[in-house]
């Protein structure tokens, strides 16, 4: 799955930095956290001095995970964060392909004379470390980042905290082992996991049964009021402004999978979901079967991501978001039937 000569200079690289800053994706997910956690403990392990150092806050869902706690939060603690920047020996980038992925805490990156490596499955990396593993058949990072560290010849650094991180990870980037895990070694890679004694059904519980009683509640109004179909297009949307949000005691990581709510209606195999912040409009796709969403995202929402999994943002309103989506998406799913994407 990886070329010898890069895991062999990912090991050298390891090997002789002490001082590890690993940056995740903004709001990290399952797989992000998992695996800038899981090499945390690894490195831990073999008595280096790693910090995770995220572009900003993590969801309540994960804040079970063995680190969490000592992760920080680049939003809150950028004086912090950026002294630790500057003395770092060893950059690693997880779970993401191009540094906009790190929001504001790109242009400090940029500045950085310091080694990097990326350790990615998203497709069609920009050029943004010295030693580069992106592995887009991977199901996840944390799926690929197990099979690196076993290649490297350190499984025994694993223990059962870094095992419990990187199968969060391989859990939620596939939907529970719903999709994009159908390769063997996907179950190779949680057998080696399962050795190292994690309990695979708690984390599930943690996970995916902790629901606050406000985020139930902004499911059930976002699927009562705010779901529209698009059938001749086999889509369907959802969207939430700001009121809704704060009507409903919004926490970071609440609307995590809410996208994939409409995607279960029979006969759909698009779905949108777009998210008004602060900033901008967060944008949210999937889809089942070859329907290139991330072609879409990229096209219309400076976005892009894997083919069934997808996102992008934008400075217009909400409500040119929405139109946009609408008004575009027929003529994009037209060439899709014609073969022209
Ligand atoms: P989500 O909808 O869960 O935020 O993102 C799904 C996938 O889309 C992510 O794993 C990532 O690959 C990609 N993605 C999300 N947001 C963006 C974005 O703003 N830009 C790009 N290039 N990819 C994104
Ligand atoms: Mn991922």
């Amino acid at each position: 799955m990886t070329d010898s000569t890069l895991v062999e200079s990912l090991k050298q690289l390891i090997q002789t930095s002490n001082r590890i800053v690993i940056v995740p994706h903004l709001n990290p997910d399952g797989d992000a956290m998992g695996a800038s956690l899981g090499w945390w403990h690894v490195l831990k392990k073999m008595g280096k001095e790693p910090t995770v150092l995220n572009p900003t806050a993590y969801p309540m869902f994960l804040g079970w995970m063995k680190g969490a706690d000592d992760t920080i939060n680049f939003e809150k603690d950028s004086g912090l964060a950026i002294a630790l920047l500057k003395k770092a020996d060893l950059l690693m980038y997880v779970d993401f392909n191009c540094l906009k992925r790190t929001g504001k805490l790109e242009k400090e990156l940029e500045k950085l004379k310091s080694k990097k490596v990326m350790i990615d499955h998203h497709p069609y990396p920009d050029s943004i470390a010295d030693v580069m593993i992106s592995v887009p058949s991977s199901s996840s990072t944390c799926e690929l980042s197990y099979h690196l560290i076993n290649k490297m010849g350190w499984n025994e650094q694993v223990g059962v905290d870094a095992a419990e991180c990187f199968y969060t990870g391989i859990m939620t980037d596939t939907g529970s082992l719903s999709y994009n895990s159908s390769r063997p070694e996907t179950y190779r890679m949680i057998a080696g996991l399962l050795e190292k004694s994690i309990d695979k059904d708690k984390i599930h519980q943690l996970v995916f049964h902790s629901n606050s009683f406000s985020r139930m509640k902004l499911l059930g109004h976002v699927l009562a009021n705010k779901l529209f179909l698009m059938p001749d297009q086999e889509a369907a949307f959802i969207y939430l402004d700001k009121n809704e949000l704060a009507q409903h005691h919004f926490q970071p990581g609440d609307t995590e999978g809410f996208v994939n709510y409409p995607l279960s209606i029979e006969g759909i195999n698009i779905s949108g979901f777009f998210l008004e912040q602060d900033d901008k409009i967060k944008c949210s796709f999937r889809s089942r079967g070859e329907v290139p969403v991330n072609k879409f995202s990229e096209l219309h929402f400076s976005g892009g991501g894997h083919r069934n999994a997808a996102g992008g943002e934008s400075a217009s309103s909400l409500k040119e978001c929405v139109d946009r989506f609408k008004n575009e998406l027929p003529n994009f799913y037209n060439k899709f039937k014609n073969n022209e994407i």
